[in-house]
């Protein structure tokens, strides 16, 4: 399955937009800003321009325009489990069973409509860009495809179909899990499809996936790496995944943590928690990402803290799937930043995890105002956009990728915000509904509220489920 690759995000000419209202990244909402792109990139931002200075051409962005969100954390094929794992009661574990259903039912052809679909979703949301954490690699059984790597480029054409940049992290996934005392468990039916075998056979397929010395697939998709939890890949099989990220400075991903039945196991096999496990793995620093990070030891904040390495929060999903609540002030004080992800897509809206850290925060704590709307804003944008590997996204300056998107302040629930708290409005009361418009790499994704790509995201999710629910 070739990737077009005129394909995906991205605008040759110059072009410009007046901001009524824009969140400068780090810096405050101001008004009346005058942002140019000249192709992929932002040229210039200038606040203060009053309307009759405007250039002829400008497009209007009424509302507050951010910079573009990233989706640090999905997994494209959960999508066809919402709703349907809402009825009746389980456990994150009875949940998996329902996913491995769906995941036994995948092709490559099918993949790409529920993903073109989802990242669809997605981009109406203001994300451009998604971090696709991949193990999904084989045919039924285990049997690679003609080309062992269908199943990911299927995941690069659907982002770029639906207007979005991608991080494919292909995951090493190799072990069936741990029992309650460390063993490690066979591979099921189902997990046959997510195993290469062993680390070397996994380098091997990445290897053939083509991506340059930079890691670039194409100019708006970039391989990385993911270890997809203790439970799947022994320490002794995590070496071939972390040499790729070191060797192109790829971003590493892995699950941490997420469930107290992981860290049980993983003691009982390795005598040591996961974070402490991947640590002398060498698998935590600045380009690392560990995902949830929900049941930790003091000793493994101070290691993820202390590494720098990125934390990304699921809060939409750690709460469907009753994983609890992580420590993530106490994450962020020790030096980690923040990135968020809709995961197994419950929900998809950046604007529901970024208000839920604080909200878990205070129901964990007892008090308000741990993160404040900047920080949580800036974790659905910069620092989502750097743990997948793209440090020029996700801030309105020159330089940086021209990803825009416009939250409209009109809404029932939005109406009435002041310009001073024109961000606290939107992360504390916004939803993904109330976003009009996305620019992706200087590209119009969405105007109005609809994607311009795909035309009918409703009908296109549809289409994509049915025969996966049938
Ligand atoms: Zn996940």
């Amino acid at each position: 399955m070739p990737v077009p690759a005129a394909a995906g995000p991205g605008h040759a000419g110059v072009r410009r937009w007046h901001a009524e209202l824009a969140w400068l990244g780090r810096g405050e909402v101001r008004s009346g800003v005058l942002i140019e792109a000249a192709g992929t990139l932002f040229r210039s931002v200038t606040p203060d321009v009053p309307p009759e200075a405007v250039p002829p051409g400008t497009g209007r962005l009424r509302g507050l325009t951010l910079p573009g969100l990233a989706n640090a954390h999905s997994h494209a094929f959960h999508r066809a489990l919402r709703g349907i794992t809402e009825a009746g009661p389980g456990t994150f574990w009875t949940w998996r069973e329902r996913m491995y259903q769906v995941a036994g039912r995948l092709a490559p052809d099918s993949y790409l409509e529920l993903a073109r679909a989802a990242y669809a979703e997605m981009a109406l949301a203001g994300v451009t860009c998604v971090g696709e954490f991949h193990y999904l690699h084989h045919g039924p059984g285990g049997s690679p495809y003609a080309d062992p790597n269908e199943m990911g480029r299927a995941l690069v054409q659907a982002a770029a179909e639906a207007g979005l940049r991608i991080t494919l992290l292909d995951t090493c996934y190799l072990t069936g899990g741990l029992a309650p005392d460390g063993t490690p468990e066979p591979l099921s039916p189902v997990q046959q499809r997510f195993s290469d075998g062993d680390a070397a056979r996994w380098a091997d397929r990445l290897a053939a996936l083509g991506a340059d010395e930079h890691g670039m697939l194409a100019p708006y998709a970039r391989a990385g790496v993911a270890v997809h939890s203790v439970r799947a890949v022994p320490p002794a099989q995590m070496h071939p995944v972390i040499d790729w990220s070191h060797r192109l400075g790829a971003p590493l991903h892995a699950h941490l943590s997420e469930q107290p039945a992981e860290n049980e196991a993983c003691l009982a096999a390795y005598g040591a928690t996961p974070a402490r496990v991947l640590d002398e793995a060498g698998a935590l620093g600045p380009r690392s990402t560990m995902v949830h990070a929900t049941h930790l030891t003091r000793h493994d904040i101070e290691l993820l803290g202390g590494s720098r390495t990125c934390i990304c929060l699921c809060p939409t999903t750690e709460a469907f799937l009753a994983d609890g609540i992580g420590p993530a002030g106490a994450l962020a004080a020790a030096g980690s930043p923040l990135a968020l992800g809709s995961d197994s897509h419950a929900v998809i809206d950046l604007v529901d995890e970024a208000r839920r850290v604080e909200l878990d925060e205070r129901l964990a704590s007892g008090r308000r105002g741990r993160f404040g709307a900047a920080a949580l804003a800036g974790a659905a944008t910069a620092a989502g956009h750097a743990c997948l590997g793209w440090p020029e996204a996700g801030e309105i300056v020159p330089g940086a990728l021209a990803d825009l998107v416009t939250v409209r302040l009109d809404t029932p629930r939005l109406a009435g915000a002041a310009a001073a708290t024109a961000l606290e409005s939107v992360i504390f009361a916004g939803t993904a509904a109330d976003v009009t418009s996305v620019v992706a790499g200087g590209r119009d994704v969405v105007r109005d509220g609809q994607h311009l790509l795909v035309p009918d995201v409703p009908a296109a999710l549809s289409r994509a489920l049915r025969p996966l629910l049938a």
